[in-house]
């Protein structure tokens, strides 16, 4: 029911003046019309914002311009009822609703017609209503689904994309591209942490952006190091940077402070073991199914992340010696023979040094084995210092190490087998509860890779040159190979050899280097 206060208005076309009259006492008082000229427009779009129903004739409809007619059909125009004369041509129903006709009223009008037209207009506007309300649900629902399946489309590709991988710097490297379809990310960094064996201590890999300039580095790892002592609820020991590989940009990283910086927690059945750092837009707002989403993917991550951590400390264990933790023999043999290859290929110098310490079996038998095992601890601790990234230390057997050094002549190889033959020296070593430091000795023997050798040959010259250090009296250096080296062509080498019994197999000149001590690196004339 209309309220009289506000009626509704209807407006007529041309309407004769009892036709209007009657109309607007037949609808009662909630109604109120409004007649216009034929040539009227603005009743068509309903310009009083309420109107909802034109009377028209068809007499006044059919001399309308046809371009006028048509704007008439469409929604957003009020609702049309057409008047018929008495005499009219009997209209189909389909002519009138195809002309945008609600319903036809034939002459004479009655109450009763005009009501029952009124009451038809209502049941269409309800019915139009409901359409509209079901295609917007439609539509809403199409929208869902859409969106659902981008959501799918974009987690099975993060998932498939991140399982394709055992390195952790990889598959980071993919969900920063994947997850930019996602946010507007400028960068991405991670870090993954483990308990040391002491428990309380952290150790972790920080995966930095690449790309980064002085300030913006320290301050991406101050992030990672806060991030990695906060979610872990302890403090980091130690820890090793990873460099992320540039993204297709190469567009320098800003710092973390230069946008909104997410960190997401990785964990794996209720394990914590990093954390995901994405910066994005300063003040960017997420909607709920990003989020959704953003979750949704950080899980899946965080699986893949996890295989590929546990696979690389699997693998370092699998490489590393049990008590000095540094490359084991099964390493030590691969890496020679990747580096023999690769020195083949590039014609890089490679130098070995095989390192043994002397009279060990002395050090155990006076201070018991664990002592002896400090001692071995403490010594591949001190040949790892001031080594290159590029060397390779492991503990080639008992009380023997090796050094593999990459890109390195016999010369270098000598003088540094020579520093490391002084600072054992020099050291001192603690052996169990005894407060007097122990004075350790080491022989070594140096080779380097001669063109067409193997990493066998290699070892076994720089084995063969350790063999004389230790007949030769211990504590000294020997290298193996042709007398090629720099420094005086001294006769000390032959003299050594000769008092060794070790005459050379081919007589040709020993070499000591005349900047180190003579006695203690020997050109090893024997292997020439
Ligand atoms: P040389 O100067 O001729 O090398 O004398 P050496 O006593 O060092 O050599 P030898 O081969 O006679 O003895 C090696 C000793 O190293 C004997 C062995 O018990 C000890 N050793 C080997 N592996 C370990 C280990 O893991 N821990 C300890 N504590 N001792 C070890
Ligand atoms: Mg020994
Ligand atoms: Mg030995």
């Amino acid at each position: 029911m209309h309220s009289t206060e506000h009626p509704e208005i209807m407006c007529g076309l041309g309407l004769d003046q009892d036709t209007a009259a009657f109309i607007e006492a037949a609808a009662g008082p909630g109604y109120a019309l409004r007649n216009l000229p034929p040539d009227a427009v603005a009743w068509m779009r309903g310009t009083e914002g309420r109107t909802q129903a034109a009377w028209v004739p068809w007499e006044i409809w059919t001399a309308l311009p046809k371009n006028r007619r048509e704007v008439c059909g469409q929604d957003d125009c009020v609702r049309r009822i057409l008047l018929l004369d008495e005499d009219a041509a009997l209209l189909e129903t389909e002519e009138v609703l195809s002309e945008g006709f609600v319903t036809a009223v034939r002459a004479p009008l009655t109450r009763f017609k005009v009501r029952d037209a009124l009451l038809r207009l209502r049941e269409m506007d309800s019915l139009t209503a409901d359409l509209r309300r079901k295609t917007e649900e439609i539509a809403l629902e199409r929208e869902l689904l859409v969106r659902k399946s981008n959501h799918l489309t974009f987690l099975n590709r993060v998932l498939s994309r991140a399982s394709s991988s055992l390195d952790p710097a990889t598959i980071l490297s993919k969900a920063r591209s994947d997850l930019r379809s996602l946010l507007p990310l400028t960068a991405l960094a991670a870090t993954f942490w483990a308990r040391q064996e002491n428990g309380e201590s952290l150790s972790a890999e920080l995966y930095m952006p690449c790309l980064l300039t002085p300030p913006e580095s320290d301050e991406w790892q101050q992030a990672l190091i806060t991030a990695t002592e906060q979610k872990a609820g302890a403090k980091l020991s130690e820890y090793r940077q990873v460099c992320l590989t540039p993204d297709r940009s190469r567009k320098p990283v800003p710092g973390p402070g230069a946008g909104r910086l997410l960190l997401l927690t990785l964990s794996v059945g209720g394990e914590d073991f990093g954390c995901l750092a994405l910066l994005t837009e300063k003040g960017l707002r997420l909607a709920k199914d990003q989020v959704q989403t953003l979750n949704a993917c950080v899980n899946h991550l965080a699986l893949a992340l996890r295989n590929a951590v546990l696979y690389r400390q699997v693998k370092i264990q699998a490489d590393r010696d049990g008590l000095t933790k540094i490359g084991n023999r099964r390493s030590f043999e691969v890496r020679l023979a990747d580096e023999a290859a690769r020195h083949g290929r590039y014609d890089q110098p490679l130098s070995l040094i095989l390192v043994d310490l002397d009279h060990f079996k002395h050090v155990n038998d006076t201070y018991g084995h664990p002592a002896g095992d400090e001692v071995l601890r403490d010594m591949a601790a001190l040949l790892g210092e001031g080594l290159r990234s590029s060397d390779y230390p492991a503990r080639y057997g008992g009380e023997e190490f090796a050094i593999i050094l990459p890109h390195t002549s016999r010369e270098q190889a000598a003088l540094l087998a020579e520093r490391l033959r002084q600072r054992v020296l020099e050291r001192g070593f603690r052996v169990g509860t005894s407060k007097t430091p122990l004075t350790i000795t080491v022989s070594a023997g140096v080779a380097s890779l001669a063109p067409g050798a193997s990493s066998q040959d290699l070892v076994l010259l720089a084995d063969q040159a350790l063999y004389m250090a230790k007949n030769a009296g211990r504590n000294r250096v020997v290298l193996a190979g042709p007398p090629s080296l720099v420094g005086n062509e001294g006769t000390e080498g032959v003299a050594l050899g000769k008092a060794l019994g070790q005459e050379a197999e081919r007589p040709g000149p020993a070499v000591a280097l005349n900047r180190l001590e003579a006695k203690s690196l020997v050109q090893a004339a024997a292997f020439m």
